[in-house]
């Protein structure tokens, strides 16, 4: 039997609510990994499961300090053991994509790690993170996720860590891949994914990630934007900042005065879009103000990515090579 490694972190996945009617008001957080396990003694008949509680936070409240902790302990137990098959994290649905696309980006091995969480607390008539832990883990123990990157299963689809997003604030099927769709589905059948497309670039697989992490801002464009906030990030010496532009990542006339005439040293910045889907290009004028395309991430993974990048020390030229290479 397949050995796992489920490390728990919170979430609705975790929640209780007073009664099983309740669907909103509830406590994140609060059942064990242990617990989760439990609930679905279908579980055992598919892969030896082993638990660590990361935390118990709504992922809302989710830290630097539990990100790091979840790299270290992904990266010490896949080299210590040679025989564990996967690793599953249960995760709060709001932050989910962030934590997955920050495993994808450090997290080096060809071994799944596939995140999960719930919409419905696990108190609820018909709730869902029994049926998704399950899946989570039939994926995590098969074979055609070898290879495929950090995965997010939610509702029987299969997500990759770079595209998938939580669109919806209620509703089971509330992620989703724009533009792209589903890697794939997992049912009683089986798990069903594509041949993985050999290896991946895994930018910082080499980072040791330090305690204290860099501020990144994100900047959200609309009509006439208040530059204070960007002359505020700019003044506090943010190293990295995302700017959330209109349309395909376009910034307003005052946004980009404002860049003009800062007389500092320019963060590392990526210029995102607020549509929800499609890709921001390459523009030769932005970049002469510092603005690099942050391709097809939404806002709060660009920020991922450069959280990383500052971590890792890098200047705008690596940045640039990395994004402009990306799809
Ligand atoms: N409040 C929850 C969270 O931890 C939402 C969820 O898990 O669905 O993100």
């Amino acid at each position: 039997m397949n050995r796992l490694l489920l490390l728990a972190t919170g979430g609705t996945i975790a929640g209780c609510a007073e009664n099983s009617a309740t669907l909103n008001n509830y406590t994140a957080g609060v059942l064990g990994g242990d617990a989760l396990l439990a609930a679905v003694p279908q579980l055992q008949g598919l892969a030896a499961i082993s638990v660590e509680q990361i935390a118990n936070v709504d992922s809302a409240d989710l830290l630097f300090a539990h990100w790091r902790a979840l790299v270290v302990r992904i990266r010490a137990a896949f080299a210590a053991d040679p025989e564990l098959a996967g690793v599953v994290i249960t995760h709060g649905t709001n932050t989910l994509e962030e934590t997955a696309w920050l495993l994808q980006l450090l997290i080096d091995d060809p071994r799944p790690v596939v995140l999960v969480g719930a919409m419905r607390p696990a108190t609820a008539l018909s709730a869902d993170g029994p049926l998704n832990l399950l899946q989570a883990v039939q994926v995590a123990s098969s074979p055609e996720a070898r290879g495929q990157g950090v995965l997010v299963v939610m509702d029987g689809q299969i997500h990759s860590a770079q595209s998938v997003t939580k669109l919806a604030t209620q509703g089971v099927g509330a992620f989703a891949s724009p533009g792209r769709g589903p890697l794939g589905w997992v049912d009683d059948v089986g798990v069903h994914l594509p041949m993985a497309s050999g290896s991946r670039q895994v930018p910082f697989a080499g980072l040791d990630l330090q305690e204290q992490w860099p501020q990144v801002p994100i900047v959200y464009g609309c009509v006439e934007p208040e530059p204070l906030l960007l002359n505020a990030c700019l003044n506090a010496g943010v190293e990295g900042l995302v700017f959330t532009g209109t349309g395909a990542g376009q910034l307003s006339a005052a946004e980009r005065s404002a860049l003009e005439a800062w007389p500092g040293k320019r963060p590392l910045m990526l210029r995102a879009n607020r549509c929800g889907s499609g890709p921001v290009h390459r523009d030769f004028e932005d970049e002469r103000l510092g603005l690099l395309p942050a391709g097809s991430l939404n806002p709060q993974k660009a920020r991922v990515l450069l959280l990383l990048a500052v971590l890792a020390g890098w200047d705008r030229d690596q940045l640039k090579a990395l994004v402009t290479a990306s799809p």
